[in-house]
């Protein structure tokens, strides 16, 4: 490919609204651009990126026997009303009605598509197992879409659906998607950890997310230091304290829930006097932490979060104090979290957004505000952390809680659809059974953008080669050199014969720029081609990202170029 008949338009400045290095690389190396809030547009370079972490996932998911479909975007209500999740799913499901006022919804997944399908064909347990999937965009109305394409409101997704005659079976399934996705994601060339997770709304039995480590991450993980537990942290406090679904529990003793709470521990915490921390309370429901009240002395500002459940200790802070935590987060030193434990509660109970209207708070408060997701008020204290010496649910020791990012999530969702839509087959002995589901998602357009949240350095980005738009960038030092362009165009044909996709940087520009560019996108290799270099049939091979750089014979790339 030569640039000058590429759409490639680099960015020299940060973008403004770019707060992770991702979405400044994204905007800068001229792969995405945004059309409104969540939404964006691939170009050339960035679309290629795409294709290539999609065509990996299709391969490990044809691999483990998956079938590849494509449903519908546009979904009607009554299936989601069979389901139940019309009314629970709640405004991240984009509602739209057609000309006759039928209700519909933009798919934010396709549980609801896929049973539908299934229940109309599956008559038979001779037509089980069968586990179909898409790469497809999802539409969710994020309440606060961010990060580029780190958390859209539309995005790729791959879905993948599993039915299963039996429990076996679908354990089974459930671990062929497991082991696809440890492959998958090694593949992408990426440090990711398998978690265990809570299967929380979407229902089901057993679940495991993938979380690629970066200090970015809107997750935190509870990571054993010496054992292999790992699990996100609902899941870690639902195992430490011993509630939830026992089905995925591991087997441990029950541990009782430590007081690690009081005014001395959060002021250990935070490294400041007892003295400073005028009060800090922990609400609990079912034994677990659903929202606390702190307030600081003046110098620590003041931190009030409160209870959603108890309306009696509903203690609302003014909106003149919100919006002086947002502006100057807490003064404490080093960077501080404030987290809102109240809102983890909300999206199980149902509490939804109530307790923040009924706050009367100012719009500029509710972007804050991820009901979906952690709550976040300008920077947040993860209360929980205060429990991070807590003993490892297996093996008693240490956890680490490293930030991560969700790129995938399996779950074991049992009979939860199949029972509420009717999904049926006939047994051995013409018995009717329910079929037993997963549902296994992995972050398409999210994987580029927690790529190069691990993979920059100050001059730009660092491609895995596996996922790279192309493998070499062909830099050519002086395009006006009619002799030169030739050579040039005469060795990308030659290395991409040799199986490489090549970029080839003809623009009338001066070198640094080529150069700074050539940083900017991050391709693995740098080939630069010049006249003095010519002269003497080498070309210089720069790996960008060791910075390491060599002198090859053009004679021999062959050998060398691999
Ligand atoms: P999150 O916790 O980040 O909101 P989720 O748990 O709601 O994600 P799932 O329903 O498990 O997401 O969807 C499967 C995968 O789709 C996720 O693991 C993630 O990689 C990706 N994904 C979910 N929401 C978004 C989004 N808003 N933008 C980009 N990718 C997303
Ligand atoms: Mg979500
Ligand atoms: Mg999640
Ligand atoms: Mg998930």
């Amino acid at each position: 490919m030569r640039w000058s008949k590429y759409y490639l338009p680099t960015l020299k400045e940060h973008p403004a609204e770019a707060e992770v290095v991702s979405h400044r690389l994204l905007m800068r190396a001229g792969m995405i651009r945004k059309l409104t809030s969540g939404i964006y547009t691939y170009l050339p370079l960035g679309l290629r990126c795409l294709d290539k972490i999609a065509r990996i996932v299709r391969e490990e998911m044809n691999r483990a026997g998956a079938l590849e479909v494509f449903m519908p975007m546009v979904q009607p209500a009554d299936l989601w009303k069979e389901s139940g999740r019309w009314v629970v799913y709640g405004k991240e499901l984009l509602r739209i009605q057609d000309r006759h006022g039928r209700d519909y919804c933009l798919g934010p997944t396709h549980e609801e598509v896929i049973t539908d399908l299934i229940r109309g064909e599956i008559r038979s347990y001779r037509q089980l197992p069968v586990n179909l999937y898409q790469i497809q965009t999802k539409y969710r109305d994020e309440i606060r879409p961010r990060f580029g394409l780190m958390r859209g409101r539309e995005f790729i997704m791959k879905d993948a659906y599993s039915f299963d005659r039996d429990d076996e079976g679908a354990d089974a399934s459930y671990r062929a998607m497991y082991d696809a996705y440890m492959r998958t994601f090694t593949r992408f060339g990426m440090v990711f950890r398998a978690v265990e997770a809570d299967s929380g709304a979407i229902g089901g039995s057993f679940s495991h997310e993938f979380m690629v480590l970066a200090s970015t991450g809107e997750d935190t993980i509870a990571v054993c230091t010496a054992c292999d537990f790992a699990a996100n942290l609902e899941k870690a406090e639902a195992v430490l304290r011993g509630v939830g679904d026992e089905t995925q529990a591991p087997p441990m003793e029950q541990v009782a829930t430590p007081d690690k709470h009081t005014v001395e521990d959060v002021a250990e915490f935070l490294g400041v006097e007892p003295a400073r921390i005028l009060k800090t309370l922990l609400y609990e429901v079912d034994g677990r932490p659903v929202a606390a009240v702190i307030r600081g002395d003046r110098e620590l500002n003041e931190i009030k979060l409160k209870n959603v459940l108890d309306a009696n200790e509903l203690n609302l802070a003014t909106p003149e104090q919100v919006q002086a935590w947002t502006k100057a987060p807490v003064g404490f030193a080093g960077p501080v979290d404030l987290h809102v434990d109240a809102i983890w509660a909300d999206r199980e109970v149902g509490m939804s957004r109530d307790w923040i209207s009924g706050a009367n708070l100012p719009d500029t408060h509710l972007r804050h505000v991820d009901p979906a997701r952690d709550a976040v008020i300008a920077g947040y204290v993860d209360l929980r952390q205060v429990t991070a010496e807590d003993p490892c649910p297996r093996c008693g020791a240490a956890l680490q809680l490293p930030k991560g990012i969700e790129v995938g999530h399996v779950f074991k969702l049992g009979t939860k659809y199949s029972e509420a839509m009717g999904a049926r087959y006939l047994d051995e002995n013409g018995k009717e059974q329910l079929i037993i589901m997963g549902c296994y998602g992995i972050g398409v357009s999210r994987i580029m953008a927690a790529c190069l949240e691990q993979n920059n350095d100050e001059n730009g980005a660092l491609f895995p080669p596996p996922i790279a738009p192309f493998q070499i960038e062909l830099i050519l030092l002086n395009s006006k050199n009619q002799e030169l362009l030739a050579q040039a165009t005469a060795l990308h044909d030659r290395l991409e014969a040799m199986g490489f996709e090549v970029l080839l940087d003809d623009r009338d520009e001066r070198p640094g720029v080529k150069f700074k560019d050539a940083d900017l996108i991050g391709l693995p290799g740098q080939l630069i081609l010049g006249e003095k270099g010519l002269a003497r049939g080498v070309l210089e091979a720069k790996n960008r990202k060791t910075g390491e750089r060599t002198e090859l014979a053009l004679e021999d790339l062959e050998t060398h170029v691999r």
